[in-house]
């Protein structure tokens, strides 16, 4: 089932062949896939009663309040450089009017704020100015983890200090099927996350839910070819975890990453955006490296503790993120809230879903 060289236009074929026993509702969860699902027109080629809907793919999207506020507090009343990967300067806080509510105002306001594409880059500016802390703030999946660990393990600069909302991906899932509130009959799982950390990560899914699941790559091919696997697991009513991107998702994942993200890094409860604290889901540094952590360094007063949860009033990028509801459905779709002026995060990551859809096209709500 798992064949590269199957078409896209072979793999629809056989979709429509299928006789489903009811509506299928599938879940992605990485921002890649959406773009991939959106830009190719996956879902208006599939067939009616077949949806795809994102869910939790998104780590900027669901960076806490009280962390982006504190990047903020840090770029303006520190003197200190903060760096950050680009998407995440836009991302808006709630804050009294006519204090800068995104890093990029902040910036604006005189801060010495960096956008940067890798962690070398950090490294890099943190060599270049060794009289001044250098704060890197990362949110990211496993996959953007992964190299911020091993940055870390390799050593860095005393002066470069990290200010960290990592999460992993699967345990908003775990809490979603666990909840009984998931909307989704089965799983389309990340490629790159199952690239780093195995597949066998997932294996929950089937094992403890006993839903479809299949691991798909970032092609038309490899969703279709997942998309496939799922419904073919649906009708015959054997669950079991496929692997639809095999050339580069192996049993056990990569050592090497896991073995940084290990040493370096713990994983601990953590605060999702809008959804709340999920077992197990965020990483912290370990002791070793805990003198380089930046909210040991510049404690946060409580009032920034107290912003945890927070979205933007109105926003529905919560329910979005957790594949409750379609961008679209969101009351500020496409009206008040657009990329050239985004209300919530979810329209301003490249990850985030209302993004993807705007930019792939879909710009009207669905609500009246
Ligand atoms: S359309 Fe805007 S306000 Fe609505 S969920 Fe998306 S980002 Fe939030």
């Amino acid at each position: 089932m798992t064949h590269a060289s199957t078409s896209a236009k072979t793999w629809l074929a056989r979709i429509r062949e299928l006789e489903l026993p009811r509506p299928i509702k599938l879940m992605n969860v990485c921002g890649g896939h959406e773009r991939s699902i959106s830009f190719s027109g996956i879902r208006g080629a599939l067939p009616p009663d077949i949806e795809i809907i994102p869910g939790p793919g998104c780590p900027v999207c669901i960076c806490p309040e009280e962390d982006l506020h504190e990047a903020i507090r840090l770029s303006l009343e520190e003197d200190i450089v903060l760096v950050a990967f680009g998407d995440m300067l836009r991302v808006p806080a709630n804050v009294p009017k006519n204090e800068p509510r995104s890093l990029e105002q902040a910036r604006a306001a005189g801060a010495d704020i960096r956008p940067i594409a890798s962690p070398q880059e950090a490294v890099a500016i943190a060599r270049a100015n060794p009289d001044k802390p250098v704060v890197f703030f990362v949110a990211g999946f496993e996959t953007t983890t992964a190299p911020v660990a091993a940055m870390l393990a390799e050593g860095v600069p005393d002066n470069l200090l990290i200010l960290l909302a990592a999460r992993l991906t699967w345990p908003a899932v775990a809490m979603l099927l666990d909840s009984g509130e998931a909307a989704f009959d089965a799983l389309i799982a990340p490629g790159h996350v199952a690239t780093v950390m195995g597949p066998e990560e997932w294996s929950f899914v089937v094992d403890k839910h006993h839903m479809p699941a299949a691991v798909a790559g970032f092609t038309p091919e490899s969703l279709l070819a997942a998309t496939y696997s799922v419904l073919r697991q649906t009708i015959e009513g054997k669950p079991f975890l496929d692997n639809c991107y095999p050339e580069l998702v192996r049993p056990g994942g990569n050592a090497t990453a896991k073995r940084w993200l290990s040493e370096v890094l713990e994983v601990v409860p953590a605060n999702w955006r809008g959804i709340g604290v999920i077992a197990d889901s965020g990483f912290a540094l370990r002791p070793a490296w805990q003198h380089l952590d930046a909210r040991r360094v510049f404690p946060a007063p409580d009032e920034e503790r107290r912003r945890a949860g927070q979205m933007p009033p109105g926003c529905d990028c919560a329910g979005v993120v957790l594949g409750k509801i379609y961008p679209d459905q969101c009351r500020l779709y496409g009206r008040a809230c657009t990329p050239r002026n985004p209300i919530g995060p979810c329209m301003v990551s490249d990850e985030g879903a209302c993004r993807i859809w705007w930019s792939s096209g879909l710009r009207e709500p669905r609500v009246a």
